[in-house]
């Protein structure tokens, strides 16, 4: 048993969203098990994308640096450097100020490899490569390339933990323990 951390996005919300994303992960059997509704204050922005996550701010580079190379595109005029940290740190400030641009919805789900499970339901970061039947791949259409020419993050609806550890960081931040509920869900009954 899992929990992650699922945060919609201040596009999703704006784009009325939040119902269609939200019932996809209902049906598939997750549970939600804490949710709220916030305008995302610098501080926990900031603390959400950790500046000394160094794993986190490189793979965001690199992700970036890999779709570059695939669309023959030149990091260094896009974005001034091809240094995957310093692509991470410029992203990590844009991420900042996205989140906090309107209200998101964030909500806890709970269930046997929740954290795989949502991901594969999110899909792949960038929306153009995310296949369809995602919730990246079916409701949005940015890239690296419209995002980092107007030098802001990609708007890609949702947030989700990558890994258990991310969870087990990113939940706290959230949610205080006595904001999350046990429960149990009819389905649990059928899966034992
Ligand atoms: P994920 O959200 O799939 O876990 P990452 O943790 O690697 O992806 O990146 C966090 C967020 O940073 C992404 O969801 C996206 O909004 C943004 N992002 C990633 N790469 C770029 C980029 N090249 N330019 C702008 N924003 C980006
Ligand atoms: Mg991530």
């Amino acid at each position: 048993m899992e929990q992650t951390l699922v945060v919609l996005k201040p596009d999703a919300v704006l784009r009325g969203l939040i119902g269609e994303i939200v019932g996809r992960f209902e049906k598939v059997g997750l549970k939600i098990v804490a949710a709220k509704f916030l305008m995302v204050k610098k501080e926990l922005g900031e603390k959400h994308y950790p500046a000394d996550r160094e794993s986190f701010l490189r793979g965001m580079g690199e992700k970036t640096l890999e779709n570059y190379k695939k669309m023959g595109a030149d990091p260094v005029k896009l974005l001034g450097t091809a240094d995957s940290l310093e692509i991470g740190r410029m992203i990590r400030e844009w991420l900042i100020e996205y989140i906090s641009t309107g209200p998101v919805f964030a909500f806890v789900l709970e269930g046997p490899h929740a954290v795989e499970l949502v991901r594969k339901l999110c899909g792949h970061t960038l929306p153009l490569i995310s296949p369809p039947g995602t919730i990246r791949g079916d409701f949005c259409y940015d890239s690296s390339y419209l995002a980092n020419t107007a030098k802001r993050a990609i708007k890609n609806l949702i947030h989700a933990s990558g890994s258990i550890e991310e969870a087990k960081y990113e939940i706290p931040l959230w949610f205080s323990p006595a904001e999350i509920y046990s429960y149990e869900r009819v389905e649990e009954r059928v899966m034992r």
